[in-house]
């Protein structure tokens, strides 16, 4: 096996769980392979388009718990902190509410 066929993870499904956990394998150093069974990443964050007219959302249309201390800056700030350990970064933005 070289070193391009080599994974320290794979993660089956592209959804926001698999995303997620891909994001956090990556931040902390592990080689990661996502596969999805479909031609586009995402699950059911998708939005369909038809004849560039029509848009539908295929599961979310909102995000809960964003307010300052809830679960999904949390996540993302957590996130963010590994994958710029060590590094200047700009502030982060006011969260909109
Ligand atoms: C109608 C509806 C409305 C919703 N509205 C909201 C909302 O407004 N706000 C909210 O927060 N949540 C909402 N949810 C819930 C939210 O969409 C889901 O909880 C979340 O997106 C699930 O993410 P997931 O990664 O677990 O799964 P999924 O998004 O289902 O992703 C799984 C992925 O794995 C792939 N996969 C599966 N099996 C394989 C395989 N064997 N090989 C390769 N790939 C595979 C699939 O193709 C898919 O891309 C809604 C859900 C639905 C159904």
């Amino acid at each position: 096996m070289t070193d391009s066929q080599h994974w320290d993870a794979i993660v089956v499904g592209s959804g926001l769980a698999g995303l997620t956990a891909a994001a956090y394998l990556t931040a902390n150093g592990m080689r990661t392979l996502v596969l999805e069974q479909w031609e586009v990443a995402g699950g059911y964050s998708h939005v369909l388009r038809r004849r560039g007219q029509y848009e539908s959302d295929v599961g979310i249309h909102y995000i809960g718990d964003c307010e300052p201390g809830g679960t999904t800056p949390a996540a993302l700030m957590r996130i963010a902190a590994q994958l710029t350990r060590g590094r200047k970064t700009a502030p982060a933005p006011p969260i909109m509410r």
